[in-house]
């Protein structure tokens, strides 16, 4: 951060002081963010789900030379400096490199966000009738406050995968004509028991189940004659059976459109910022990269966070370090297992994932010199965790002091946050598995405000600074 003016208009650079980014910034600049956020609306509201992130993320890729790793090990392909490769984990992962001039032992410079969101998932065997309504049993995906979920219009987003391996895409609730999913609440009339308990009893998660029709069928020898008319119309429509909810992945998000907040326009609200505005400037970021970088460039978009980053899609599993042994191996003559440590070890990371902003609405939740502000730049967070740095990845001083000097030489406005007061909770990120490895990592994405709720807020400058942020690690980060 510069040193800032003081009221004599003197440079002090005893004092350290934030400012908001609006009063640092020209016309110019400005113009910038609003084109740049602009297109990550649109982008938000069509990749709501991160199959769909990924698949929009790989025509982009593809579109700027990136080649599948899978094409690429057929032909048995060499790849050198300014090349450039993507590797997909199930189609909901997906990491993508550009080789840089060093050799890849020196390290990779990463970018690493999350494409998945909260959500509420559909079970495996769904569909019910109850007292002539049909209904959609669900279990949620990652930490929500089930009762902002209620009352709002839904959509239904995934793939049926039939018995022969053919897949079929589903997207109900997005066009302007589709018909739309709710979860229903009861009347205040009637809520006098409901609304003497806690937030978070007041909505089963059992109970959130999204009602999907009511019109009857007219046949005599049908006892569940409501469900049988979804079955009917799911049959015509998609060619699935009931038997078929056995292997699917339908989850259910908000129906809305991303929607510029504000008078004066200066924040997006929308559905899954978490954690697809780092996901989609750091995508950005990766596409925009002119010249070949010195080190390796990086991007991780990576699925399953917000459950913990378990599963063969997670960042807990072994794809990333897979995928850098494929590219060691696509980029020397002999492939060693030392090679791959050390290119790990030497490598730096962002992780970029969301953190919260201050909220003058619920002031006592944060420590306010330590928390991150609406519009003051990219929010860089030395530790996350909770309860005294409980599992938290806490970046090295020397790592942090690199990030400053890279940030303010390229003119990213930035500023530091934690997430929350000492002892009020907390969170993490996927910062401590690519620890592991004995990288350099520090936490740095968007501030946001009703993280998790089904629509967010994120502030213009400080997703466009974001994307600024990215693309100076990617290209400038070592000196
Ligand atoms: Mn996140
Ligand atoms: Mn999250």
């Amino acid at each position: 951060m510069p040193a800032t003016k003081t009221k004599n208009n003197q440079k002090s650079v005893l004092e350290y002081k934030r400012e908001n980014g609006y009063l640092k910034i020209d016309e110019k600049e400005k113009k910038s963010i609003s084109e740049f956020c602009s297109a990550y609306s649109l982008f938000l509201g069509e990749a709501k789900t991160e199959r769909e992130f990924h698949d929009e993320a790989v025509k982009l890729l593809e579109g700027k030379g990136f080649r599948n790793a899978e094409i690429l090990k057929k032909e048995n392909a060499k790849l050198k400096a300014g090349d450039k490769v993507y590797y997909s984990a199930y189609g909901k992962t997906l990491i993508a490199f550009i080789i840089g001039k060093k050799p890849l032992t020196e390290g990779f410079n990463i970018v690493g966000a999350h494409i998945d969101s909260p959500r509420i998932d559909i079970k495996q065997n769904p569909l019910y009738e109850n007292s002539e309504m049909a209904y959609l049993d669900t279990h949620y995906y990652g930490g929500i406050k089930k009762y902002q979920w209620l009352t709002i219009p839904l959509a239904l987003h995934g793939v049926v995968v039939k018995k022969n391996g053919s897949k079929v895409n589903i997207k109900i609730g997005e066009e302007s004509s589709d018909p739309v999913l709710c979860l229903t609440d009861l009347l205040p009339h009637l809520a006098q028991d409901q609304m003497k308990k806690s937030l978070a009893e007041g909505v089963e998660g059992e109970n959130l189940d999204i009602l999907i029709g009511s019109e009857p069928l007219k046949d005599k020898d049908k006892k569940e004659k409501v469900k049988a008319r979804i079955l009917k119309i799911l049959s015509e429509k998609y060619k699935i059976s009931e038997e078929d909810f056995l292997s699917a992945e339908l989850e259910i998000v908000p129906a809305a459109k991303p929607r510029d907040l504000g008078l004066d326009r200066s924040m997006i609200l929308g559905y899954g910022h978490d954690d697809r505005v780092c996901a989609y400037t750091g995508l950005k970021a990766a596409l925009d990269l002119k010249e070949i970088p010195q080190y390796s460039s990086c991007l991780i978009l990576a699925d399953k966070e917000e459950i913990g980053s378990y599963g063969a899609t997670g960042m807990g599993s072994n794809f990333f370090e897979n995928v850098c042994a494929e590219t060691l191996n696509f980029c020397s003559q002999s492939y060693s297992e030392l090679d791959l440590k050390r290119a790990l070890a030497n490598s730096w990371m962002l992780s970029a994932d969301v953190n919260s902003l201050f909220d003058p609405l619920f002031p006592s939740v944060s420590e306010k010199k330590n928390t991150a502000f609406l519009n003051y730049g990219i929010c860089v967070t030395k530790y996350t965790g909770s309860r005294g740095k409980s599992a938290s990845s806490d970046a090295n001083a020397e790592f942090m002091a690199q990030i400053r000097r890279i940030f303010d030489s390229n003119k990213v406005i930035w500023q530091t946050g934690e997430l929350g007061k000492v002892d009020q909770g907390g969170g993490g990120t996927i910062a401590h598995y690519m620890a592991r490895y004995g990288m350099q990592v520090i936490d740095c994405g968007v501030g946001l405000l009703s993280m998790h709720a089904p629509m967010e807020v994120a502030g213009k400058l400080d997703i466009y600074m974001a994307y600024k942020a990215y693309l100076a690690f990617l290209k400038d980060a070592r000196k």
